[in-house]
């Protein structure tokens, strides 16, 4: 997280990772979701997936850490669990978060942005 990169920039070496992994790469939104997203538009989403990653994932040690995302339910979670910031072991280990640290603003900024250029791509 130090050298600084453009949005677009880290979005496309995560793509890139994330396409490396079956298990990330499954995930899609479904037509439920892409009407919400229609209909809320994208600051609505930014909102929602920046109060989840302050509530969910922010603390030093968040409750139930690994199991605070659900599978659906929120086209966040889903974007969540595509871009493998679902949890603090997942930060770590895709993102290079340290764990047992309260993520600073930059991360959340940069968490965000990757779950919402996601979803962006999910919508076409
Ligand atoms: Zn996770």
């Amino acid at each position: 997280m130090d050298i600084p990169v453009s949005t677009q920039e880290a979005w496309s070496r995560l793509k890139t990772r994330l396409a490396r992994s079956p298990f990330r790469s499954r995930f899609r939104l479904g037509p439920r979701e892409l009407s919400y997203y229609a209909s809320r538009g994208e600051e609505t989403l930014r909102r929602h997936g920046e109060d989840f990653v302050r509530k969910r994932l922010a603390p030093a040690f968040p409750e139930k850490d690994g199991k605070q995302t659900p599978m659906r339910g929120h086209p966040v979670f889903t974007a969540q669990h595509a871009t493998a910031t679902c949890c603090r072991s997942c930060l770590m280990k895709w993102h290079g978060i340290p764990k047992g640290a309260p993520l600073t603003e930059k991360e959340i900024r940069y968490i965000v942005e990757m779950i919402l250029a996601w979803i962006r791509e999910q919508a076409g």
